[in-house]
């Protein structure tokens, strides 16, 4: 029975279990694009590429397994290269399938022609084309093991037009969903050693990163911590694994936290700038910092021991770990966890009276405070991404399960906001999707709103619409300028709120804390999207500063 190219590829992919494809179609992928919505797979089109990989590599992080992107070839892939570059900063699984220019008019100039092996190749684990219709199926289930085993990556699979359009004469085979990768203990001699490491400390700390996360570790860590009274800190999307509110949870006090702590085991977070390379000075001078992680080249990295790392899946380690140190409990009535309590109450404190500020315009905590209200007790997934909009909210909401917060990552991308949110409304039906977005950082891939709104998809987006990146300019301040605006500056009070309706969501704006609860209260009821444009303090006045990157400079 003959069979086309397109239904091969599409069939390939479906019987790797897949459920959701990623994408913009165009010439020559459109056929790959039905063939799978006939094989009953969904489709999301997306309105640029780079929300659409951004979208299938967090769908990979939060479901576990590879998210699958497809576009066209020259300007599709290098779009969708956004995405790749930030998974692979991620480690979070993605393949990507696009279509590229006859194979007999290569280097011809081809209609959208460009050499996609060689470009994707430093950036992925695997870049590789099939050689006929009946090597695809292997092909593209090499690459989704790729993307998968291991530290998880970005793979690519070329896909010539004339093998999409061409067919097999005889029968093809298709390859099923390898088995998931294995997870692995670490060694028990080091186990013991690194038990008796912790037996012996004086100010122990773990820390949770995204890869203990994506290894959906939590039951097995929450056991651990709960066993020993270790104090524990989150990173930025490790928040959730445990739930914020455990008494364990040591944020708000980070700073004293990581200056203190002697023994340290982290569990899937790499050292560098979120955990501020495991250095001085925003570490102690000598902690023995234990580095958990499956990707064995990451072990003894900066501040990290080589001699204690433990090469393992986060979840298996928690659980030896928790057996070998067996009833060990830590002793809370030291001077750290004294100091722990005393610096998480000054910061809640700080943070409390910025929160009830009736100051307007509102301040970013007063803004939250009343988003904190608004979905309480709801069951909801945080997307953030900005400069301060999410620095601050990211301490704002207390994340209660795993895989909940997606913000920009590894390698702070402004853009990824809107992508991602499709992904967990998608990764997640029946959960509020709430969207923290910076106006700069919204502005990226705003049109994706339309996307949200085509797929009825449950999220209310919030833009923190201060006029401009970090810090705009008040009306004052526009109205009397007489030279060029400010680099950072972006149009007073643009209605954000209007392009949403335009694109078939839900728009409102809103200046005052009442409004923002009444808007926020009628976005949660609505079934799609909303937008709330919040138009709040433009910080002119204030410093430009990033918190998060200050105190590690290097001193000259
Ligand atoms: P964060 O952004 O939270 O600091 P990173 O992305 O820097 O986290 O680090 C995540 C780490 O988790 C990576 O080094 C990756 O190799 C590792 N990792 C991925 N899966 C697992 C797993 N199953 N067990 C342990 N570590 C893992
Ligand atoms: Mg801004």
């Amino acid at each position: 029975m003959r069979m086309k190219g397109a239904d091969i590829i599409a069939n390939s992919v479906k019987s790797l279990n897949v459920d959701v494809v990623f994408g913009i179609v165009g010439i020559p992928v459109i056929e790959i694009a039905e063939s799978l919505q006939s094989l009953g797979v969904r489709f999301i089109g997306f309105r640029n590429e780079q929300a659409a990989s951004y979208a299938a590599s967090a769908y990979g992080f939060l479901t576990g397994r590879p998210g699958i992107c497809l576009v066209v070839g020259g300007p599709g892939v290098l779009h969708a290269m956004a995405g790749v570059g930030n998974a692979s900063a991620n480690g979070w699984p993605l393949l990507l399938l696009a279509g590229s220019s006859e194979s007999h008019q290569r280097n011809k100039g081809a209609f959208q022609e460009l050499d996609q092996i060689s470009l994707l190749a430093p950036h992925t684990k695997l870049a590789t084309r099939p050689s006929s219709c009946y090597d695809v199926s292997q092909c593209i289930e090499r690459a989704y093991r790729a993307a998968h085993y291991g530290r998880p990556g970005p793979t690519y699979v070329d896909l010539p037009a004339d093998l999409i359009q061409g067919d097999a004469k005889d029968a093809v085979e298709f390859l099923h969903q390898p088995h998931l990768p294995s997870r692995n203990p670490a060694h028990p001699s080091r186990i013991e050693q690194v038990a008796r490491l912790l037996r012996n400390a004086k100010a122990p700390l773990i820390v949770i990163g995204k890869g203990a996360a994506y290894a959906q570790a939590e039951v097995a860590m929450r056991e651990f911590i709960e066993r020993t009274n270790i104090p524990f800190l989150p990173t930025p999307m490790g928040k959730g694994v445990i739930a914020d509110s455990h008494p364990s949870n040591t944020a708000s006090a980070r700073s004293t936290a990581l200056k203190q702590a002697d023994v340290v085991i982290v569990f899937g977070a790499r050292l560098n700038w979120i955990l501020h390379y495991g250095e001085p000075p925003r570490w102690a001078r000598n902690p023995t910092i234990v580095q958990v992680d499956i990707a064995a080249e990451e072990l003894g990295q900066n501040g990290g021991s080589s001699e204690y790392a433990l090469q393992g899946d986060a979840g298996m380690v928690a659980k030896q770990l928790t057996a070998s140190l067996g009833g060990w409990t830590y002793n809370t009535s030291s001077s750290y966890i004294q100091d722990l309590k005393a610096s998480k109450e000054k910061n809640a404190n700080a943070a409390a009276a910025k929160m009830q500020s009736d100051a307007l315009p509102m301040s970013y905590q007063r803004v939250y405070a009343e988003i904190s209200r608004a979905i309480k007790d709801m069951d909801v997934v945080f997307v953030s991404e900005g400069a301060n909009t999410m620095d601050v909210a990211r301490s704002a909401f207390n994340v209660e399960l795993p895989r909940h917060r997606l913000d920009a990552g590894t390698h702070a991308t402004m853009g990824v906001g809107m992508g991602y949110a499709i992904a967990a409304a998608i990764a997640y039906p029946g959960k509020k999707i709430i969207a923290i977005e910076g106006d700069s950082a919204f502005g990226f891939s705003a049109m994706e709103l339309e996307t949200a709104a085509r797929n009825k998809l449950p999220m209310v987006v919030f833009v923190m619409n201060n006029n401009g990146v970090y810090h705009g300019l008040d009306e004052a301040d526009y109205l009397n300028r007489t030279g060029p605006l400010p680099c950072t500056a972006l149009s007073y009070e643009t209605r954000y709120d209007l392009i949403a309706q335009g694109c078939g969501a839900k728009g409102f704006v809103v200046r005052t804390p009442e409004e923002l609860q009444r808007a926020t209260r009628d976005a949660l009821q609505n079934d799609g999207p909303s937008l709330v444009n919040v138009l709040m303090d433009p910080g002119s006045k204030t410093k430009l500063e990033f918190g998060w990157l200050s105190s590690t400079k290097a001193k000259l």
